[in-house]
């Protein structure tokens, strides 16, 4: 069976692992302290901060962007649920924006029609990898003095007008979950190069304690902490950032792979014209982190029927991006929501199997049972 997903792990980030195991200091501490350098250094941003997912880095950006009961945030309802649920656990409103057809990602004139005397911020998702138009969201957001976020889940590695995911904006969250592109087993981070939310967000990943456990075993006096404010439990251990050091080093050439596995599905399927393809446009660079097909009204199979028969074939898939406003924790608050181009592309889009490293018969074969099931 071809899987849909598999992360790169090698021995390396087991050997430091053992490591960081053997030397008895496993939770937050001089491991996590590296890693987020490194990744801080990799994006381009001033900070990085380790969480223990990329759910609970979009709950302390909304609480440190200020977001709060009563605000609206606009969001994609076509995103992964945690996108919108991030919104409700500060008491605001996911306001859901429509996305384009051929990147999956927002609408720009669709959001500034959602804009409304509530409106606290955006919430902008590189969909799948693929970078959002930023600069566009940039301007939205000074018009009309809105906070951008961006759940940047699935971008790490990828690009946006020659700069790195994580250095265009003031508040990105990344994800290290292992359907993402690399992974520390569940893990997240949050990019900044404002220095009060990176303060704060430190505060808040450990219980508002004003010290760390790290600050205070290492100290000769005796200390004792305060806890500042309400906080939260949200670091990650020394043993998964030890998996992110290795990873994060070989996050460019992961990238490389995909896209030449992404490149090699575009070039031996482009001809079939009842699907339409991932497009990545002048200054956008994408990680593949997942690689979808639209199958057109003329296509000669549903999306269902089609994966179906892939699977009966060994070959795994899974069915486009879901929409948060028709699951049953959305759908009875947001019964009146339409959004004919996000249901569209949830409905009639599959997700192909894209690894590294992926055999080129496996590749191969993906291709030979596309083109015999659509051409
Ligand atoms: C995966 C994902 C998340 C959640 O990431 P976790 O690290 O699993 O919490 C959030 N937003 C998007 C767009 C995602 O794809």
């Amino acid at each position: 069976m071809i899987p849909i997903a598999k992360p790169y792990l090698t021995k390396d980030e087991a050997q430091l692992a053992y490591d960081t195991i053997q030397s008895g200091w496993v939770t937050q501490g001089p491991k996590v302290a590296e890693f987020e350098e490194k990744f801080a250094s990799y994006v381009g941003s001033k900070y990085a901060v380790a969480l223990s997912n990329c759910t609970t880095a979009l709950h302390l950006a909304m609480i440190v962007t200020g977001v709060q009961s009563g605000d609206e945030v606009i969001c994609p309802s076509m995103s992964y649920i945690a996108t919108a649920n991030s919104i409700k656990y500060v008491g605001a409103t996911p306001v859901f924006g429509e996305v384009n057809p051929e990147t999956y990602n927002l609408d720009v004139n669709h959001v500034e029609s959602l804009i409304t005397d509530r409106t606290k911020a955006v919430l902008l998702v590189h969909q799948i990898g693929m970078p959002a138009d930023i600069d566009a969201f940039k301007v939205l957001s000074e018009k009309h003095n809105l906070v951008l976020i961006e759940d940047a889940a699935c971008a790490v590695g990828a690009s946006y007008k020659g700069k790195k995911i994580g250095s265009h904006s003031d508040i990105i969250c990344f994800s290290f979950h292992p359907r993402k592109v690399i992974t520390t087993g569940d893990g997240g981070m949050i990019a900044t190069s404002i220095e009060h939310y990176h303060d704060r967000i430190k505060l808040l990943r450990q219980h508002g304690m004003s010290i760390n456990d790290q600050v205070r075993h290492k100290s000769t006096k005796v200390l004792f902490e305060e806890h500042v404010e309400v906080g939260y439990n949200y670091r990650m251990t020394d043993i998964q950032a030890s998996v992110g050091i290795k990873q994060i080093d070989k996050l460019d050439w992961i990238v490389e792979e995909r896209r030449k596995i992404a490149l090699k599905y575009i070039d031996s399927l482009r001809d079939i014209d009842c699907i339409r393809l991932p497009i990545e446009q002048e200054g956008y660079f994408s990680n593949y982190q997942s690689f979808s097909i639209y199958l057109k009204d003329h296509a000669p199979i549903s999306r269902n029927e089609l994966m179906e028969k892939l699977l009966e074939n060994g070959i795994s898939s899974r069915r486009g991006i879901m929409t948060s406003h028709r699951e049953p924790a959305y759908n009875g608050e947001y019964s009146n929501v339409s959004l004919p181009a996000s249901e569209d592309a949830c409905d009639n889009s599959i997700i192909i199997p894209l690894y590294i490293p992926m055999d080129d018969s496996d590749t191969q074969k993906v291709i030979d049972n596309l083109r015999s099931l659509l051409a």
